[in-house]
């Protein structure tokens, strides 16, 4: 038998220290390396975030069913974000505004633009949306010219100023017409293209959820790549924290490696 994170949301769900343990072992180094990005100089925010996940009128379980890796992270992401504090942006600027600016972008050009949002620089977000750095750095600059001319007050990093507000306003701005996760990790890796899929592809260029949501998935991608699973030792604090139950070792450990 495998563990996986299938595994581990249903006993979470059910509270069993094996699903806490493994969540702690797996997932604090993508909660690490979201808050090195997102949340830099948040010195509480790893304790928050954790404490938030556990929380039983909060639980990022309550609301998932079992489901894919790359899905629950999309989601434990939307969680790391919310825990962090967002500064109002000076010049604020809402996502009708900007929907209605970037319209003639294509598809990927409003990913190049979106994941600014995001605070990835053209040279992060190039290997994700397999383009060149320079093709992102001349869409933003395309964008952001199309968005001057929609504003009264302007600056270059008004979409990354306002990152975590429109990205809070297309999360929840889901249709009966967006697309299904397992259509968007089809496309992902490779199993599904958009071609030939003219009403998929048109529902998206103008569906700045399904935007949003396929950029976070590009974004998980690049999170997980690397990341290794806590020790024994480096995890004991988390799952004090968390008050889970100690076991003697990690029983997915016992069930791969045998004695
Ligand atoms: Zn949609």
């Amino acid at each position: 038998m495998i563990y996986t994170c299938y595994e581990m949301i249903r006993d979470c769900r059910a509270n069993k220290p094996e699903g806490w343990s493994y969540f702690v072992t797996s997932y604090v180094p993508v909660i690490r390396k979201l808050l090195a990005h997102y949340g830099a100089g948040d010195p509480g925010a790893l304790d928050r975030v954790l404490l938030a996940c556990r929380d039983p009128e909060s639980s990022l379980f309550r609301s998932l069913e079992p489901a894919p890796e790359r899905w629950f992270v999309a989601e434990l992401r939307q969680k790391v974000l919310a825990e962090l504090k967002s500064p109002a942006a000076e010049i604020e600027i809402d996502l009708e505004t900007v929907a209605d600016a970037l319209q003639p972008l294509t598809m990927l050009e409003k990913q190049a633009a979106w994941i600014e949002t995001m605070r990835y620089s053209p040279a992060e977000t190039g290997p994700m949306l397999r383009v060149a750095a320079q093709t992102v750095e001349k869409v933003r600059s395309r964008a952001a010219e199309l968005l001057r001319g929609k504003v009264d007050a302007w600056r270059r990093s008004l979409l990354e100023d306002n990152g975590v507000a429109l990205g809070r306003t297309a999360a929840a701005a889901g249709t009966e017409d967006c697309l299904s996760v397992k259509t968007f990790l089809d496309i992902l890796d490779g199993r599904m293209t958009w071609r030939g899929r003219e009403t998929l592809e048109r529902h998206v260029n103008s569906c700045w959820h399904c935007i949003d949501h396929f950029c976070r998935m590009v974004e998980v991608v690049e999170t997980l790549r690397g990341v290794q699973p806590l020790s024994d030792q480096e995890a004991a604090p988390y799952r004090k924290l968390l008050g889970i139950a100690e076991q003697k070792r990690p029983f997915w450990k016992r069930l791969a490696g045998g004695g």
